[in-house]
């Protein structure tokens, strides 16, 4: 059966490897229909992407994807259908943004002051926009420190590294606000292996109280027993099953563009929940003061 929805992917305006229009071009090779762009922090790839998808026949859904910080581990949440240009919700990524920044060069000259040399200079040239960790590793490697992206984290810039700097997060409940606050659909991101099952359990009542619409149920390498665990869980809290590759470019992550079966049924839920939201007034959002980490 052919793939022809995919509801996670990242292009250069975070850490995936191919342009926005690249990538709508490779969806369009690989046979897909519907295509969600759903960058880190980022919208900015979405504008190409459109374009692109346009000339190809695919329809592109405007996503995005928040890291957050749960205490006891990180949710990373998926949005979908935002009214991505209102000014008060670029001006919270452009925060998420440039608090990536501070604490990608930071991480620099950590690395540096451990005899790893490589510049900050070089990782904003590799990063084409929201700069993250695999840019560090991309530097990493190219520098010859390290033969691979997961040779890098593992021995340098992973949560428990040396040279590892925390970054500013939203928490969990305030990235489905900011979602929210911009008409948009928050829906949880591969929930087993970010951020586990034992511990969503614990978030999930409260989610779902703020507005979480869906669960990313149909997911990269996912098992069929994995899938049948999540699709019950997302029953019992009334949630709509998503999916997708988490597509990055090549030898990033294994699963490829297009790669996993996701019915259409999720994508009309997702549309007709859409259709009702950009009716409404939507909440304001507000980003909470910075903590000090
Ligand atoms: P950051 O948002 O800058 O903290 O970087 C986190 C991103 O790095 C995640 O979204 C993943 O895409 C990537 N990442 C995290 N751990 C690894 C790993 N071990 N190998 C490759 N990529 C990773
Ligand atoms: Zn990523
Ligand atoms: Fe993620
Ligand atoms: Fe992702």
């Amino acid at each position: 059966m052919p793939n022809l929805i995919d509801l996670h992917t990242h292009s250069t305006a975070s850490d995936g490897l191919y342009s926005p229009a690249e990538l709508v071009q490779r969806a369009a090779q690989a046979g897909l229909r519907v295509l969600a762009l759903t960058d880190h922090d980022s919208t900015d790839g979405l504008t190409e992407a459109a374009q692109e998808a346009g000339s190809q026949g695919i329809e592109l859904i405007p996503g995005i994807e928040i890291n957050t910080d749960a205490g006891d581990g990180e949710v990373h949440v998926l949005g979908y259908f935002m009214q991505y240009s209102r000014s008060a919700f670029q001006s919270v990524l452009k925060t998420l943004r440039d608090a990536r920044v501070q604490r990608g060069q930071r991480m620099v000259e950590r690395l540096n002051e451990q005899g790893v040399n490589i510049s900050w200079q070089r990782v904003r040239e590799i990063a084409h926009g929201a700069v993250g960790r695999p840019h560090i590793a991309r530097a990493l490697l190219e520098a010859g420190y390290v033969k691979s992206i997961g040779e890098a984290f593992d021995t340098y810039i992973g949560n428990h590294s040396p040279a590892y700097v925390p970054r500013y997060r939203l928490t969990p409940d305030d990235a489905v606000r900011l979602i929210a606050s911009a008409n948009g659909l928050p829906v949880i991101a591969h929930p087993i292996t970010v951020p586990g099952l034992d511990i969503l359990r614990g978030w999930l009542p409260e989610l779902v109280q703020t507005g979480m619409v869906g669960l990313e149920t149909y997911y990269g390498q996912y098992t069929p027993e994995q899938e049948n665990a999540l699709l019950a869980l997302a029953n019992e809290y009334r949630l709509i099953p998503t999916g997708g590759s988490d597509y990055h470019g090549p030898g990033i992550h294994p699963t490829p563009l297009g790669g996993r079966y996701v019915p259409s049924e999720a994508v009309e839920r997702l549309k007709a929940e859409a259709a009702k939201r950009r009716k409404a007034t939507p909440p304001a959002f507000t980003l909470p003061p910075p903590v000090q980490e």
